[in-house]
C-alpha cells in the first residue's frame, strides 16, 4: 500500500496534511501546519469551520460519508484529527489510503472512556476505581461498591463534562439511569484531588518524546476556565507527571501527540482522569509562552520532523473566552480594553454564533510570575466582557 512505502520518511513542508475535524484545534494546527510551508486539506461536516476557514481545502461531508473520506485522504501525504469523536471507520477508511496519526488504535482506545481505563488499569496506570455500567442493577452494585459520592459518565462522546453526573445518594441512581437513556456508561469513585494538572507529550516513530512543562488548570462548570505554568507543585510531581505521560504514550504506540489530564490527589498520588489523543485546551498556553507551540509539535511529530524545543520562555497563564463573555458584554467584546494590557494575547477561532458554553477563543498573558500571568489574563477577559458603562466607572 502506498501508505507503508511513506512510514518512515519525512513528509517534507510543501506535502499536504489532512485534518479530520473543522475545529478550532484544527485550525491552529493549521495556521502552524501553514507557517511550515504545509498545505491543509480539512474533512469537516460543517462548511466554514474554524480549520475551514484557514485551510486550502475545506471537504464539507457527513463522517460516515467513507466515498469522501476515501477520497479526502487520497489527496493528502498525512492525516490527523483535531477531535476524538470522529468515527473509528471514518479514520479506518482514511488510513487505507494514507498514513494516519495516531493511528486508528489510538482513536478506538481514547474516545470511549470505559475502553481507555480499562486500557490504563492494564497497564498498571494509576486510575480512580471504576465500573462498567450497563444496567440499573450493574449501577446499584457499583455505588454500593466505590461509595458516594461517585460520578457517573458515558462512555462516549463525552468530553468537558458533557453526559456526566455526580451522584451523592441512593435515590439518585433511578434518575442518574433514566438520563442516560441506554448509552453504556462507567461510574467512577470521586477523586478527592487538590489540584488538575495535564501533560502535551509529543512522541515521533522512532519513539523519541518531548513533553510540555506540566500545566495547571482551573475548571468551571466542567469547563477549562484557566491554565497557569509553570505548575504549583515540587519539581519531583511535575517530573513524575511527564514520565508518566511518556509512559502512556509509549505503550499506546502514539505517533503524534496525546494530552493526559491527571489529578493529583490529596494523598499526594498522580491519578490519570482521561487521555485526548491530540492537542489540548490547556497547551494553546504554548502559543505564546513556549519555544515551539503544541500545534508545531503536532506537526513535527506527524511528519517525521525533529521534535521541538518545549521550554517554557516565560510563567503564563491562559483563560478560555466562551460565549458567556458576549452576552455579558451585550454582544460587544471591548477587544480594545484587553488587548491595552501588556503582554496579553488575543486568539479567537473565528465562530461567529456565541453561544454560553461554545469555545470561542482565549487570551494568554506572561508575567514575571504564573500567579501575576493568572491574574492579568483573567483582568484581560473580564475587560473584555464588561460592559462600556460599567468599565468606564
Ligand atoms: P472529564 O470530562 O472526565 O474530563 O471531567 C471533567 C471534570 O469533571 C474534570 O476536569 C474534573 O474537574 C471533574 N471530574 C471528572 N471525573 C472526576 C472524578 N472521578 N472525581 C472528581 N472529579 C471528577
Amino acid at each position: 500500500m502506498a501508505h507503508e512505502r511513506s512510514r518512515s520518511r519525512i513528509i517534507p513542508p510543501g506535502s499536504v496534511l489532512g485534518i479530520l475535524g473543522g475545529g478550532q484545534l484544527g485550525r491552529m494546527l493549521a495556521m502552524a501546519a501553514r507557517s511550515l510551508g504545509y498545505r491543509i486539506h480539512v474533512f469537516t461536516p460543517e462548511p466554514g469551520s474554524p480549520a475551514g476557514q484557514v485551510a486550502d481545502v475545506e471537504c464539507v461531508a457527513p463522517y460516515d460519508d467513507l466515498v469522501r473520506v476515501r477520497e479526502f485522504a487520497s489527496r493528502t501525504d498525512v492525516v490527523t484529527f483535531e477531535f476524538e469523536n470522529v468515527p473509528s471507520a471514518t479514520s479506518a477508511a482514511a488510513a487505507e489510503v494514507a498514513p494516519v496519526r495516531p493511528d486508528g488504535r489510538v482513536l478506538h482506545i481514547t474516545q470511549h472512556r470505559l475502553r481507555e481505563k480499562t486500557f490504563l488499569r492494564e497497564h498498571g496506570f494509576p486510575v480512580t476505581p471504576f465500573r462498567a455500567i450497563h444496567s440499573e442493577e450493574d449501577l446499584r452494585r457499583a455505588v454500593v461498591e466505590l461509595g458516594l459520592p461517585s460520578v457517573l459518565k458515558t462512555a462516549a462522546f463525552g468530553y468537558d463534562g458533557k453526559g456526566q453526573q455526580v451522584l451523592r445518594a441512593l435515590d439518585d441512581v433511578g434518575p442518574a439511569m433514566a438520563a442516560l437513556q441506554g448509552a453504556p456508561a462507567i461510574l467512577e469513585a470521586m477523586v478527592d484531588f487538590t489540584l488538575e494538572l495535564s501533560v502535551v507529550g509529543a512522541r515521533a516513530e522512532s519513539g523519541e518524546f518531548a513533553a510540555f512543562p506540566v500545566f495547571q488548570n482551573a475548571h468551571a462548570r466542567h469547563i477549562l476556565d484557566v491554565t497557569v505554568v509553570p505548575a504549583d507543585v515540587p519539581e519531583a510531581v511535575q517530573a513524575e507527571a511527564r514520565d508518566l505521560a511518556h509512559r502512556v504514550l509509549k505503550s499506546l504506540d502514539v505517533v503524534g501527540l496525546l494530552t493526559v489530564e491527571l489529578f493529583l490527589a490529596r494523598d499526594g498520588r498522580l491519578l490519570v482522569n482521561e487521555l485526548a489523543p491530540r492537542t489540548h485546551n490547556s497547551g494553546h498556553v504554548t502559543l505564546d509562552a513556549c519555544v515551539t507551540s503544541q500545534f508545531e509539535q503536532q506537526v513535527r511529530a506527524i511528519c517525521g520532523l525533529p521534535l521541538g524545543d518545549t521550554r517554557l520562555r516565560s510563567p503564563a497563564a491562559m483563560a478560555n473566552l466562551l460565549g458567556d463573555e458576549w452576552v455579558a458584554s451585550q454582544g460587544k467584546p471591548r477587544w480594545e480594553a484587553a488587548l491595552a494590557l501588556p503582554d496579553v494575547h488575543l486568539h479567537l477561532y473565528g465562530k461567529s454564533e456565541p453561544r454560553p458554553g461554545r469555545k470561542m477563543g482565549h487570551l494568554t498573558a506572561l508575567a514575571a510570575t504564573p500567579q501575576e500571568a493568572a491574574r492579568a489574563a483573567i483582568l484581560a477577559r473580564r475587560l473584555l466582557a464588561s460592559t462600556e458603562t460599567m468599565a468606564s466607572t
